[in-house]
């Protein structure tokens, strides 16, 4: 019972925070139109939760463009850029609705995907990578071509807050970028 009160509590707390977040700041992110970090983060928190209350499945991911220092040093920083908005256009185009999506870092990204497992999740990351790969970036300077690697983490009990499950989706990412590249990767926890 005592639990269950400081679940709801928390829970309720968390998305407090982050509708406070959304009443100060822009939520989004200029140059992809995606959730900024802060605010994305805040809704990792409240679908962690949500998580520890009702115990759904749910998934967390976190992908990085591969080599992009070749592409900025290769074409310059604002076809750079353009590759960034691309990411992010393959990767609403490929998510429901529900799923939720941020722009993590410069050219890393995270998205959420609430009633979803491992396994889905794969599907979904597998359809934005694969597009990713076979798609070129008509830039002004010159097409480009180029890959991403992706880290899930389906949430299990271990994680003992919101940072650790994302730490899970990072070292899934990591072992994509060691296990070669344009891969995704599941964590094992
Ligand atoms: P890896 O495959 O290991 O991810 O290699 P990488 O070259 O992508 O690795 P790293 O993360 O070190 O490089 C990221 C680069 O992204 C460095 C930084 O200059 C560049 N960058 C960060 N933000 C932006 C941005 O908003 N626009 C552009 N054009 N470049 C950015
Ligand atoms: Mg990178
Ligand atoms: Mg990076």
């Amino acid at each position: 019972m005592v639990y269950d009160v400081t679940d709801i509590a928390s829970s309720k707390r968390a998305l407090e925070r982050a509708n406070e977040q959304l009443a100060k700041l822009s939520m989004t992110d200029r140059l992809t139109g995606l959730l900024n970090r802060g605010t994305w983060e805040n809704l990792v928190d409240a679908e962690y939760e949500r998580f520890r209350r009702y115990g759904q499945a749910t998934s967390l991911v976190m992908f990085d463009i591969d080599h992009f220092k070749k592409v900025n040093d290769s074409y310059g920083h604002l076809a750079g850029d353009e590759v960034i908005k691309h990411t992010a256009a393959i990767t609403k185009g490929n998510l429901r609705q529900s799923d939720t999506s941020g722009r993590y870092g410069g050219e890393e990204f995270g998205i959420i995907l609430p009633e979803t497992d491992a396994e889905g999740a794969r599907i979904i990351c597998e359809r934005i990578r694969e597009n990713i790969a076979q798609s070129v970036v008509e830039t002004s300077v010159a097409p480009i071509q180029y890959t991403i690697s992706m880290g899930i983490a389906q949430l299990t009990k271990a994680p003992e807050n919101y940072m650790q499950w994302m730490q899970l989706a990072d070292e899934a990412l990591y072992a994509a970028k060691e296990g070669g590249r344009n891969q995704v990767m599941i964590s094992g926890n």
